[in-house]
């Protein structure tokens, strides 16, 4: 039995699926989850030693590379101080700038401990400074895991099958329109079914929680034409978009303006650190100058602002940002030349430093539906098929893939020599 194997079995009898956030169970792919000691640049090294090419990075947040010096000694730094204050720091005010420099529309910015609650403060303040209770969101989507937003969602509630999950109150539930993405005749439906009630729309400007799905041309555009229309809020979730789509996020990649912006993952550095942000008049409706409530006994703590910094500044550097985009468009261009040399029906998405693949013969996949008609069976073979030769990719069908700085020509290299032989494997 492998260490994994072991310590898996010893995890199930204290927490629930042995996990402490469903995905890494490993649900979507079958088998055992493999558990992770320690990690290093564009690697991960399992509780056997065994070296994986790594393209979670954390669920996006490691975006400079496992263990980056800058990073670290920020950090050390950072707590030889104090761990937590709960009080305000310098810090907060230069990772705030520092985000408003990146996202120009978070005119103000307010720190939380995580996306989940990012996002689910951005839909109470666009609730509360709109007066309005019901919001849209798109199918397969995932914002996280607020009741109002667990409704048709995306990521783990979807590959375990619970795309709307019970303990969500249907009183709750009904608040939540359901539209669907790339399709502005479903949102335009719904504003005119409830012309004064909708508050906002959220939306992954590129959707990551269905694998990888970019915006068709003028959906973004249309999504923003319509909340001016009907006097709603637009909400961006760029929890996994930021920074990593381009620097100033798929906002800056599309030149789509929204009211409010949500952020997780890359702005924390791997500490726990999301942010909302946007329209100065909209983020003074929250407290303590405005009367809709948000608080957090850890938020803007100072070893996370420390890492966030230390991580906006790195990735900032001259040419990063493009090499970033052009390192994964190599990537996806790989996969996509070894499936067909093996006649692996493969399509591919890819936008900055995130991608995703799909086992279909359709050219394009742009919502929910596309998704699922997809090879599922397929790519669970070609999951193990990959992570056997060391690779780690999301172990979902349903989840987007992320690329590092840390990825260099070997890595690439290494990726793509073991695709060629897992298509091989498939297409026999
Ligand atoms: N929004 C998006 C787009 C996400 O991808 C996620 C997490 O994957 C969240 C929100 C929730 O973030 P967290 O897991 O930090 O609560």
């Amino acid at each position: 039995m492998t260490k994994s194997a072991e310590l898996f079995q010893q995890a199930r009898k204290t927490i629930p699926g042995g996990v402490n956030s469903p995905v890494r169970a490993f649900a979507g792919v079958g088998g055992d989850p493999i558990f992770i000691e320690r990690a290093d640049g564009a690697y991960i090294y399992d509780a056997d030693g065994k070296a994986y090419i790594d393209y979670v990075g954390s669920w996006g947040p490691m975006i400079l590379g496992h263990n980056h010096p800058s990073i670290c000694d920020a950090v050390i730094t950072a707590a030889q101080n104090g761990l937590s204050f709960g009080a305000p720091t310098a810090r907060e005010i230069t990772l705030a700038e520092l985000v408003s420099k990146l996202v120009p529309s978070m005119e103000m910015v307010r720190m939380v401990s995580s996306g989940t609650e990012a996002t689910m403060s951005a839909i109470r303040l666009a609730r509360g400074f709109t007066r309005r209770d019901k919001f849209i969101k798109f199918e397969g989507c995932y914002h996280g895991h607020a009741d109002c937003l667990l409704v048709k969602a995306g990521s783990g509630a979807l590959t375990l099958g619970e795309p709307t999950s019970p303990g969500v109150p249907a009183d709750f539930a009904k608040h939540t329109l359901t539209c669907t993405f790339n399709d502005l005749d479903s949102v335009r439906a719904a504003f005119e079914q409830y012309p004064d009630e909708i508050s906002c729309i959220i939306v992954e400007p590129v959707a990551g929680n269905m694998n990888c799905i970019p915006p068709q041309e003028g959906f973004l555009e249309g999504l923003r034409g319509l909340c001016d229309e009907f006097g709603a809020l637009l909400i961006f979730d760029e929890v996994m978009t930021g920074f990593r789509v381009a620097l100033g996020g798929a906002q800056a990649h599309y030149n789509i303006k929204p009211d409010l912006t949500t952020l997780g993952k890359v702005i924390g550095g791997g500490m726990p650190v999301g942010a909302f942000g946007g329209r100065r008049d909209v983020m003074e409706y929250i407290a303590p100058t405005g009367p809709v409530y948000q608080a957090g006994t850890l938020s803007g703590n100072p070893v996370a602002m420390a890492a966030g910094e230390a991580a906006l500044t790195e990735l900032s550097k001259e040419g990063n940002e493009a090499h970033l985009a052009e390192l994964t468009k190599r990537l996806a261009e790989g996969f996509k030349t070894a499936a067909d040399k093996h006649g692996v029906a493969l399509a591919v998405n890819q936008v900055g430093g995130m991608f995703g693949f799909f086992f279909t013969d359709k050219d394009t996949i742009s919502c929910f539906a596309d998704v699922q008609q997809c090879d599922i069976e397929k790519f669970k073979r070609f999951f193990h098929l990959m992570l056997e030769e060391g690779v780690y990719l999301a172990p979902s069908a349903f989840e987007a893939s992320f690329t590092s700085l840390a990825h260099g020509d070997k890595e690439l290299e290494a990726t793509l020599a073991a695709a060629d032989r897992a298509f091989a494997k498939l297409a026999s």
